[in-house]
């Protein structure tokens, strides 16, 4: 079967503007620029996917189920603009700021290590060495290097409007 090529997205930052630990979803606004991005890698057959650190739940501000209600929220929101994410990959844990035992661990699937670029590389057959990743900080390109896919400053991106002429991210 043919492998996908999939471009993840970190969220606060890149997909909406970062508010520090969002608790609320009157506090949701998509980043300018980023529809036609998305839009773009769209028509190139790039399935997208966002992967996130949600150490708010650790932290205690804000519970599981309003992350979970956050990306339903966040999948209509961009589906109401023609724009699909196939799913949202998030991090809960924090390894020493957790006030919740369970959440305080060294996980894998909190940016820059990669668990969570490996477990939707197995769900939806993705070929990592053929994806991008896009992030507003080093940690997102660190794990988006380490697990094999293009990485890119999403500011420099939308600094540059390379998406516009075709795009070729090499
Ligand atoms: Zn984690």
């Amino acid at each position: 079967m043919k492998k996908i090529k999939a471009a993840f997205f970190d969220r606060d930052g890149t997909l909406i503007k970062d508010v520090n630990y969002l608790s609320s979803l009157k506090q949701i606004e998509i980043m300018p620029g980023i529809i036609d991005l998305l839009s773009n890698l769209q028509s190139q057959n790039y399935k997208l996917f966002v992967i996130t650190n949600q150490s708010g739940v650790a932290r205690g501000f804000f519970d599981e189920s309003f992350v979970q209600k956050t990306h339903e929220f966040l999948t209509e929101l961009f589906k109401s603009k023609n724009i699909f994410f196939e799913k949202f990959y998030y991090c809960p844990h924090h390894p020493d700021k957790s006030i919740l035992k369970k959440y305080l661990i060294d996980c894998e699937c909190r940016k820059p290590n990669i668990g969570l670029f490996l477990q939707a590389a197995k769900e939806f057959n993705i070929d990592l060495s053929e994806s991008l990743m896009f992030g507003d900080k080093i940690l997102d390109i660190q794990a988006g290097q380490k697990a094999l896919c293009k990485s890119f400053y999403i500011q420099e991106i939308l600094k540059t409007k390379d998406f516009e002429k075709g795009l070729v991210y090499e």
